[in-house]
């Protein structure tokens, strides 16, 4: 791979540095974002997927027929990199533009590409997963929802778990059983259900850190038009699968890493060791170091896929090797930082006597959730071993 920018790539990076540059997002503040209350964040965010699409830096290479920017791979890589750089606060949307807009950009008619794809952009209409269930998580093809046929419509019935930002959410990506008698695999659908619709209820679930982002949801002969049908009847497992592909490229989380690092070193200095910064400890610089070299491997491995993908090979393997390592790695990080804060660590986020304001003790909370959501750390393992390695099956 040419790691140098062609000289259109890099005019690309500078006019998105100077925008962010320019445009900080509204009533953001780095230091309290994590502290304030749940609702005020959720509208910091939604005011900056606004602005974001307002400029049109969001889905930036997602075709122009559906409001993104036609952007090619490499700049699309290089604007993830230049907004991990910039304080920010995420946008408002994040399964809709990670997840839905793809999905729907490979398997969508072209009905549901014009009626959701620029909305989704826009944050017009926010969207959850609605995947896992008791008893179905890792085992995703033994889900039991229903969706029976009845007319136009399929009418849903049944529960879902965890279910990431339903409470906001317009619409859910819903895997349902449509065949019961057939092989598991086979007899589920993928459909885009109204989350306003009569039948649905969502309950809000409390999570380690105290936020309540994700719930369980449920569905009581809730009808779903059929043109709401991606894919083929009974074929949802393809398209189903093609979203965790998306889903486990994105939570790689190269880009967040290194801002990651860069903020534990800062951190450091604050804190001494035998009457130094802590960042002159041999020790600590060991770890460190270690970090780092693994964050660079990481993103030589990000690299290698963006190639692979350039060159027309879009299996997306690449994507469990990067949750699997990325997501471990983010856990060490936080895990390590804690270690060596000692009694600091304990401080929470907002703490006047806790080392970086008591960022490190939220991100411990917060550090296990990916190695688990999206496919835990042990079926990356499994799918590592068996279908990019081709090693036998255990
Ligand atoms: C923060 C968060 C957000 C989430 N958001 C969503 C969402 O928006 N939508 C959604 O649908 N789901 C969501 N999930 C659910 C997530 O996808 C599941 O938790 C995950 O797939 C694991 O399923 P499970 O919890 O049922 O665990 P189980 O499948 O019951 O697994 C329990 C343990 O057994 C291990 N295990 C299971 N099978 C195997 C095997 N074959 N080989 C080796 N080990 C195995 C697992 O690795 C795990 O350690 C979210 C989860 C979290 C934590």
């Amino acid at each position: 791979m040419d790691f140098d920018y062609s000289p259109q790539e890099d005019a690309f990076r500078q006019e998105l540095r100077s925008w962010l540059e320019a445009n900080p997002a509204d009533n953001y503040d780095p230091e309290t974002f994590e502290i304030i209350d749940q609702e005020e964040r959720f509208q910091i965010k939604f005011d900056w997927q606004k602005k974001l699409h307002g400029a049109g830096w969001v889905g930036i290479h997602w075709p122009q027929e559906y409001g993104g920017r036609g952007a090619t791979s490499m700049e699309h890589s290089s604007c993830r990199q230049a907004r991990a750089r910039v304080p920010a606060p995420g946008l408002a949307s994040p399964l809709g533009i990670s997840l839905v807009g793809p999905t729907l950009m490979h398997w969508g008619t072209e009905e549901q590409k014009e009626r959701f794809v620029p909305r989704i952009l826009s944050a017009e209409e926010l969207w959850c997963q609605g995947y896992s269930e008791p008893g179905s998580g890792s085992d995703l093809a033994s889900l039991q929802t229903r969706a029976v046929d009845d007319g136009d419509d399929f009418v849903v019935n049944g529960q879902k778990v965890w279910t990431s930002f339903a409470h906001k959410a317009d619409y859910c990506i819903l895997v349902a059983r449509t065949d019961p008698d057939a092989p598991k695999h086979k007899g589920l659908s993928y459909l885009l259900v109204d989350m306003h619709a009569p039948g649905v209820t969502v309950r809000p679930l409390v999570q380690i850190s105290g936020d309540a982002e994700f719930n369980e949801v449920f569905f009581e002969d809730v009808r779903v038009p059929k043109a709401n049908l991606v894919g083929e009847r009974n074929n949802g497992w393809q398209v189903a699968i093609t979203t965790l592909m998306f889903e486990r490229a994105n939570f790689g989380m190269v880009y967040n890493l290194e801002p990651m690092l860069d903020r534990l070193k800062a951190g450091l200095k604050d804190l001494e060791v035998h009457g130094q910064p802590a960042t002159d400890d041999p020790d600590v610089r060991q770890r460190l170091a270690a970090f780092h070299i693994e964050i660079q491997a990481l993103k030589l491995g990000g690299y290698r896929q963006l190639t692979q993908q350039l060159r027309g090979d879009a299996r997306g393997r690449g994507g469990s090797i990067s949750k699997l390592a990325g997501s471990g790695r983010y856990l060490r990080m936080a895990h390590v930082a804690m270690e060596l804060l000692g009694p600091y660590s304990q401080c929470a986020l907002g703490e006047a006597q806790g080392i970086d304001n008591g960022f490190w003790a939220r991100r411990a909370l917060g550090s296990r959730l990916y190695t688990i959501a999206g496919g835990t750390s042990e079926i990356m393992r499994n799918i590592v071993g068996e279908r990019v390695l081709r090693l036998p099956k255990g």
